[in-house]
């Protein structure tokens, strides 16, 4: 989907799909440098990082094998409940492995804080993280993030995975909705 699909839900445009592939593509990047000979484990957070996972994975020029999680921690409001449950765990062994976590966003830091040492207690030999979009503002723990994507205002966002009510996953921009959009739901 794009904007023009669902112009009357959108407030405006954040980052174009243009400028998310240039963000995406340059942490890909730096990424294989550092991970050449390593065989890095993309670890993707469903369901908001499969889009980032699908393009940053295609960018990077090294092998890399990837995996899959669900976490959750947010309901189908725009607001953090704090506690994590692991509805899906990973099927590779990360013990030795080097982990790259893909994220689609940090808000208050608590899912990837605990992913981070779940990981580690795991006995992966590294642990680093790629976040595609960041809200320094709403930061509660903090996570150390080599490959930084965008900073972004204290806003609820959506598109390019990230989703409200199930809703706007699949539209290749990020934007903000309308006020009204979340009238009626859960906030
Ligand atoms: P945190 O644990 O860092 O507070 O947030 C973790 C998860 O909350 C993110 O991975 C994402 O799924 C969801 N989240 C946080 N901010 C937003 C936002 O602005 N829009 C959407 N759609 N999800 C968000
Ligand atoms: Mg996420
Ligand atoms: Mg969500």
């Amino acid at each position: 989907m794009r904007i023009a699909d669902v112009q009357e839900d959108i407030d405006h445009e954040l980052i174009s799909k243009e400028e998310i592939a240039d963000i995406i593509n340059h942490a890909a990047a730096q990424a294989s440098e550092d991970y050449r000979g390593k065989n890095p484990l993309l670890v993707c957070v469903l369901k908001g990082a499969v889009n980032t996972l699908a393009a940053f994975s295609q960018a990077m020029s090294i092998h890399a094998e990837m995996d899959f999680m669900s976490l959750s921690s947010y309901g189908s409001g725009t607001q953090s409940s704090g506690k994590i449950t692991v509805r899906q765990d990973l099927s590779t062994d990360v013990r030795g492995r080097h982990v790259l976590i893909v994220e689609d966003i940090i808000d208050s830091g608590v899912t990837l804080a605990w992913l981070v040492d779940e990981l580690k207690s795991r006995g992966a030999a590294s642990v680093e993280i790629f976040a595609l979009l960041e809200k320094p503002a709403r930061r509660k723990v903090e996570v150390p993030v080599k490959y930084k994507g965008r900073e972004i205002p204290d806003e609820f966002v959506v598109g390019f995975g990230l989703d409200y009510d199930e809703r706007y996953r699949n539209l290749d921009s990020i934007a903000v909705l309308k006020p009204e959009v979340y009238e009626g739901g859960q906030a």
